[in-house]
């Protein structure tokens, strides 16, 4: 077992931690409140609050910590799954290998192309390249090549400007092709970090081994790709204990390579074809801990992005931008071919979605709520990624970027590609963030937005 992820010593804080007194409560909150990331124990004190009171200052708390780092910005994505074969069996997923009631799909590269394109026409800028564990002629050169397809759809001034991936772990060569590709982030869920119930829901294939997926992340930084995504699927096991887990994952990566993940998800199980436990979860995670989970990552590593994927429900996730989201995945298909075939049903789909609107319905809602949907693919082209992004994003300098990117972007999204109604609505959030805005982050919003008005694309800083 990799000694960084110890269970003895989760068992020991979440014993040591339970019926927490309501001072040791308020003081992890105004320790979370200095933005610094919070321990192992004070995460472990955070999941024991109950009281509605304390709840709701748990709340309040994210909500300033949010506000603070990333402002009303909410970054927007679409996966884009290029197939479905695997060669694994996740007990809880649709794509599992002997699960003959899916059908089997990996697309070409042309098939690829043309989807990338159809969200390139849709507005989208950042994409997250999904595939199962097997690849077709059992070639990994078939991930390479789908990001170059995609990095290809150019459709009028769009194209996709980052492309992430959620793939199978590599060898530390293969991750090194990745990078040559110039993806941004790696993603990979350890999907449970709970040894026994890790070993009894992965029973086939290559994903049995706990210690070779859990040691991936590692080998991609040690490749030399600096952005990292880290994950759990909650509803395997215990939530409290899943979040202590993360936490000794995530001091790992900052010990090991002076940094941490660059974002973090949190999938809760959602139906899915052929699978008994994805509709019946053993730990069940109900909306009001998933609300405090959320949270609570947000004042554990108040730097790390955290995503929120279209299996929840739009009502669940509006909740959750103000608790700590800054990633939202938007308009999205779980099949591949899904956003070419889009009237056909969903046979190839991994699991059942929550959130079935369309990317301008999403960019309205979360503009009607004062939120800027960010389209911002600036930092990971500039090279501000990893450490150096953390470095600046600590004192506070990567608000004079993010929030004058995200204006741009969201500008060239309204005036490209969204309905009259959302376009309306998105200017005149534009204009009253402008106006709440001061200093550098002010002068480079007026000045980006000026050259978008003026036609230009891509203007970022
Ligand atoms: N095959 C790769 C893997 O397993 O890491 C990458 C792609 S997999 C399609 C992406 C993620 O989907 C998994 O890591 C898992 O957390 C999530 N997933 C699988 N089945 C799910 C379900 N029934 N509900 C919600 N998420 C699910
Ligand atoms: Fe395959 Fe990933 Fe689904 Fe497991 S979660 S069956 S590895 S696609």
């Amino acid at each position: 077992m990799p000694s960084f992820i110890n269970e003895i010593e989760i068992a020991r804080v979440l014993e040591l931690t339970r019926n927490p007194d309501p001072k040791r409560v308020t003081d992890v909150l105004n320790k979370a409140k200095e933005m610094k990331g919070l321990n192992m124990e004070d995460v472990a004190v955070l999941t024991y609050i109950n009281d509605p009171m304390q709840l709701f200052e748990l709340f309040e708390t994210a909500n300033h910590v949010k506000e603070n780092i990333y402002g009303k910005r909410l970054v927007i994505f679409a996966p884009l799954y290029i197939s479905n074969l695997c060669e694994n069996e996740c007990t809880y997923c649709a794509f599992r290998a002997k699960n003959k009631a899916l059908v089997r799909r990996s697309l070409t590269q042309t098939e690829i192309k043309r989807e990338a394109e159809i969200l390139v026409k849709q507005g989208h800028k950042r994409i997250l390249l999904v595939a199962g564990e097997s690849y077709p002629k059992n070639d990994f050169n078939y991930v390479i090549d789908s990001i170059a397809s995609v990095y290809d759809a150019k459709v009028g001034n769009g194209e996709i400007r980052r492309v992430n991936v959620n793939v199978a772990p590599l060898e530390i060569e293969q991750f090194k092709l990745l990078k040559d590709a110039k993806i941004g982030t790696y993603q990979l869920f350890q999907e449970t970090y709970h040894h026994e119930t890790y070993h009894q829901v992965h029973t086939g294939g290559r994903k049995k081994d706990y210690d070779y997926r859990v040691t991936a992340l590692h080998r991609a930084m040690e490749a030399g790709i600096s952005d990292v995504g880290i994950g759990v699927l909650f509803g395997l096991a215990d939530h409290r204990f899943e979040l202590l887990a993360l936490m000794q994952h995530i001091r790992e990566l900052e010990t090991v390579f002076g940094c941490g993940p660059h974002t973090v998800s949190v999938p809760r199980l959602e139906p899915a074809t052929g699978s008994d436990i994805a509709s019946h979860p053993p730990f069940a995670v109900s909306d009001l801990d998933f609300r405090k989970i959320v949270a609570i990552l947000r004042l554990a590593v108040p730097y790390t992005g955290i995503i929120m994927s279209t299996r929840e429900a739009a009502q669940m996730r509006r909740e959750t931008f103000a608790l700590g989201v800054s990633q939202i995945s938007a308009g999205s298909r779980t099949n591949p071919g899904g956003y070419t075939d889009s009237l056909h049903d969903d046979d190839g789909s991994q699991f059942c979605l929550g959130d079935h609107r369309s990317l301008d319905e999403v960019i309205r809602d979360v503009a009607e709520m004062g939120y800027i949907p960010s389209f911002c693919t600036g930092c990971y082209r500039l090279g501000r990624t990893g450490q150096d992004f953390m470095d600046r994003a600590k004192p506070g300098d990567i608000k004079n970027h993010c929030g004058p990117n995200a204006i741009s972007t969201f500008m060239e999204y309204l005036m490209d590609y969204a309905s009259y109604e959302t376009r309306l609505i998105g200017e005149d959030l534009i204009e009253d963030v402008i106006n709440s805005m001061e200093g550098v982050a002010r002068e480079r919003a007026i000045l980006l937005l000026e050259k978008v008005k003026k036609g230009q694309h891509d203007m970022y800083c």
